[in-house]
């Protein structure tokens, strides 16, 4: 018997409904994904950060007031103003297009032609569905086309992306695209393996899940080259 004939549907409030209207209603469509692109007004900077922050400032205000909290109080009084500097300069400062790393590439000179893995990248990012942390590790390789890039920028273009509001499929492949336009290759791989806190502390409150989402482009589509990468990312290397 397939689950679906076990229970296909559910009383509420005296009506009969398919399990999996109820399921639809709670997803809403919030994983379905239109395009890479972080979805963003024309509008999204025509106010300079400063302006970002006095508006927030005021909003997180009117937040904190409506829950009651006094913001005469000595430890809060300054919440608003750090909140929302704290969205435009650090934790969401990746909408901004300015604030893309800026890469130099070197040219391969020395040959090297193998995959190159970077692993157990760092980030936190944010759930766009609640505004609290995704906090994850990113593994990125690339198969040099004539151009090799920095390793550091790779974690910079990782976090780059991370501070945006996100969805972890879309941090996959906006990382993904963003290093084969930069490479100038089809050749690039990304896994991450991250923790959401809206799945850990609210909501269901799974505190051991993790979601692992993945971008295997060009010669990472093919069996041999995606197993070797996949098998540097089970080495346990001590540096
Ligand atoms: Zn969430």
């Amino acid at each position: 018997m397939k689950p679906s004939e076990i229970m296909s549907s559910i009383q509420l409030n005296g009506k009969n409904i398919a399990l999996t209207d109820v399921l639809v209603d709670e997803m809403g469509d919030n994983h379905v994904q239109t395009s890479v692109d972080t979805p963003l007004r024309n509008d999204a900077f025509v106010l300079s950060d400063e302006d970002k922050i006095k508006a927030i400032e005021k909003h997180f205000r009117a937040i904190m007031e409506v829950l009651g909290l006094d913001l005469n109080d000595d430890s809060l009084k300054g919440t608003p103003k750090r909140v929302a500097k704290m969205y435009v300069k650090e934790i969401f400062k990746g909408l901004n297009p300015e604030n893309m790393p800026k890469v130099t590439l070197f040219n391969n000179s020395y040959h090297y032609n193998q995959m190159l893995v970077e692993k157990n990248i760092s980030f936190y990012s944010n759930c766009e569905h609640h505004f609290v942390p995704i906090i994850g590790r990113a593994h990125v390789a690339y198969i040099s086309n004539g151009k090799v890039i920095g390793l550091s920028k790779l974690n910079r273009i990782v976090n780059y992306f991370a501070k945006r509001p996100q969805v972890q499929e879309r941090l996959t492949m906006q990382i993904g695209t963003a290093l084969q336009k930069i490479l100038g290759t089809q050749d690039v791989a990304v896994v991450i393996d991250a923790k959401h806190l809206c799945v850990a502390s609210r909501g269901i409150e799974d505190d051991t899940s993790t979601t692992v989402t993945s971008f295997y482009e060009g010669k990472f589509k093919e069996e041999a080259t995606r197993s070797e990468f996949l098998k540097y990312l089970e080495l346990h290397t001590k540096v």
